[in-house]
């Protein structure tokens, strides 16, 4: 990575961070002194910036508002022992979002612009890292097209932002989750892989059904039977079968390749469980769950790392857990926060420093 990014720094005057407490700040509601903005413009990255957090001026006919070209990025830093910001596998969200960008027709953005543009952005608020155990500053960034023309094309021009918002304990109590077998969220050849802003919008009217009728959040199956169960709102899902753990494997480009569900892979196979990447199907689920095999369900992300899953409704039953005896869900949680908050020795090579 080159340090010689030139970025155009203007300061704000006055730093708001002492006007708000962060302790148990909620997630993604307040925003840090500085942005990153970047313009592409008739094929040429411009000079990154990075100003005070201010609105966008955009025309009416702004392309990504019509057509969806519109990508984005979860990423966050936490401060270790020692106050020293770090920032968990952001490389990993860097080739995601290039592989979003080349799905959606948009441009790559160049490692040193998402990385070190990050990095500078970082280490000038670090002081809107919260301290706070199980806190973090949650870090977005995202790409829209920015042509001025109301016509279906690719535009020539986008728009590249980091913003920084700091987060409060993302507690998610255990969830009841809704299993979806009408409404897909995506299909082989489609862009389910992709952090397209589009995905979630259509995933919105699924998700409000299956709430009205007490659930939090729906898992979604496949496309083509609705055989095989995919993902969870922006969470990828595990389930542990006997001494496997078993998560939907991603070659058919349908669910997002979770940087934390990769992490969670590689922990759960330091504790000496099996774990498999393949095709789950719900009948192997219930099957397992009659005669008392599965053992856990819960799902993993970036904004809450681990989510219990205690209730699994599907085909007029209900499977429940007692999600209070869990074994290997609790432990991953903990191993995670103190991986990625210090009290753990980093031997992954996860937490990139700030400096
Ligand atoms: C972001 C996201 C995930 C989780 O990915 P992480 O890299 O672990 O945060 C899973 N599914 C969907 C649909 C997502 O948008």
């Amino acid at each position: 990575m080159t340090a010689a990014l030139d970025i155009l720094v203007t300061r704000v005057a006055q730093s708001r961070v002492g006007e708000m407490s962060l302790e148990n700040i909620p997630f993604g509601k307040h925003y840090s002194d500085h942005m990153l903005e970047v313009d592409y413009v008739d094929g040429q990255w411009m000079q990154p910036q990075i100003k005070p957090y201010q609105p966008l001026s955009l025309a009416p006919s702004l392309a990504a508002l019509h057509y969806g070209q519109a990508i984005f990025e979860g990423i966050k830093a936490y401060a270790d022992a020692n106050g020293n910001p770090r920032i968990f596998r952001p490389l990993e969200n860097f080739y995601r979002f290039n592989l979003s960008a080349e799905r959606m027709q948009m441009p790559p953005v160049p490692e040193d612009i998402f990385m070190e543009g990050m990095r500078q952005l970082v280490s000038l608020d670090r002081a809107w890292i919260p301290r706070h155990k199980d806190h973090s500053l949650y870090i977005r960034p995202f790409m829209f097209s920015t042509d001025e023309l109301i016509g279906v094309r690719p535009s020539d021009n986008y728009k590249f932002l980091i913003i920084l918002s700091p987060s409060g304990p993302y507690y998610v109590a255990p969830m009841r989750i809704h299993v979806e077998e009408q409404y897909i969220r995506a299909a082989p050849g489609g862009v389910g892989y992709a952090k397209a802003a589009g995905n979630y919008g259509a995933a919105m009217y699924a998700t409000a059904q299956a709430r009205k009728h007490g659930y939090d959040q729906v898992l979604w199956m496949d496309g083509l039977e609705r055989k095989y169960v995919q993902e969870c709102g922006t969470m990828n899902v595990f389930f542990i079968i006997g001494d496997t753990a078993i998560t939907p494997s991603l070659e058919q480009g349908t669910i997002l390749n979770g940087v934390t569900r990769q992490s969670v892979i590689t922990l759960l196979k330091e504790a000496h469980l099996r774990v498999e990447e393949r095709p789950l199907s719900l009948e192997e689920i219930l099957e397992a769950y009659d005669r008392g095999a599965l053992k856990e369900v819960f799902g993993t992300g970036t904004a809450a790392t681990i989510s219990l899953i205690k209730a699994l409704a599907c085909r007029g039953r209900e499977l429940t857990f007692a999600v209070d005896q869990w074994q290997y869900a609790p432990l991953l949680k903990q191993k995670l926060m103190d991986i990625r908050e210090g009290r753990l020795p980093d031997v992954h090579g996860w937490m990139m420093p700030v400096g």
